[in-house]
């Protein structure tokens, strides 16, 4: 009996989420379907040791962007998916965490809808749950946060996002991708909306990966913090109380050899 079914054929197009980067952390289907592609079309946020699993007959394409940097504009990347999909190959497209959380999957689901090709959705673990295993903070808590929201530093284009205030809510985790260019807006309008100076706060470099960073600190440094050396790309920034646990119930250790300091304090 075989651990998973795919859809069978060279027919339908798989979504694969890669997840944050530790190729452990791929779901077993993920892995399937890396390791029986003919054609990869892979993110600039994918893994080198992720994509070393690829069938090393495949042939792969990096169509990804990086900080505005973009290799192909997203029109381009769904023109390119659809054209190998018809080229009767097994197609793979592989995207950072989760390809449906801030990763333009459902455009490309759109795309691939439009041009009647069938396709299938691997999830991925998405960034603020790698951040919150890896760097020791839960996203909920009985005491600390009823609630999480997901959500993006800005809008398409790089456009400023102005509804912080709204997001002010207290016991409620916060976490932000993209966010480490707008940090000082972002802090500036939750303490406007309400939010304590002093809400722990996170900034979680490279979650899961040997080169995991997490810098700490308050809502009122956010500003300084993000100008720190020990913050890289990429960064997601996690805001609540439940930051303050980290110190306590930190876990994981990058591989041996590594001697930089992982978690730090901030001030
Ligand atoms: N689809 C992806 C998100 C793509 S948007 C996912 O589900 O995770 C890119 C943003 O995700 C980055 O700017 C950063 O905020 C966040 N991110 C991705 N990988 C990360 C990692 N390993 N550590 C911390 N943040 C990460």
């Amino acid at each position: 009996m075989s651990l998973v079914t795919l859809p069978g054929g060279s027919g339908p197009v798989a979504i694969v989420g890669a997840g944050p980067g530790d190729p452990g952390l791929l779901t077993v289907k993920a892995l399937q379907a890396l390791q029986q592609a003919d054609v990869v079309l892979f993110d600039a946020l994918v893994s080198q040791p992720i994509l070393d699993l690829i069938n090393p007959q495949a042939e792969c394409i990096a169509v990804g962007k990086r900080c505005g940097r973009h290799s192909m504009t997203q029109d381009e990347i769904n023109r390119l998916l659809v054209a190998k999909a018809r080229g009767d190959r097994a197609v793979v497209r592989l995207k950072g965490g989760d390809p449906l959380m801030f990763g333009r999957g459902g455009e490309e689901m759109q795309a691939l809808k439009q041009a009647g090709i069938d396709y299938y959705v691997v999830p991925g673990v998405t960034a603020a749950s790698a951040c919150s295993a890896y760097a020791a903070m839960p996203l909920t808590h009985r005491t600390l946060s009823r609630g999480v929201t997901f959500v993006t530093g800005h809008g398409k284009g790089g456009e400023e996002i102005n509804n912080w205030p709204e997001l002010a809510m207290e016991n409620h985790t916060l976490v932000v991708y993209m966010g480490i260019k707008r940090a000082e807006a972002i802090a500036e309008g939750l303490m406007r909306g309400g939010r304590s100076p002093t809400t722990p706060v996170a900034i979680v470099s490279r979650a899961s990966q040997p080169q995991q960073q997490v810098l700490t600190g308050t809502l009122a440094q956010l500003a300084q913090m993000v100008t720190q050396p020990e913050v890289q790309t990429p960064a997601a920034l996690v805001i609540g109380e439940v930051v303050a646990l980290s110190d306590d119930l930190h876990w994981f250790v990058p591989p041996s050899g590594s001697d930089e300091v992982v978690e730090q304090q901030f001030g």
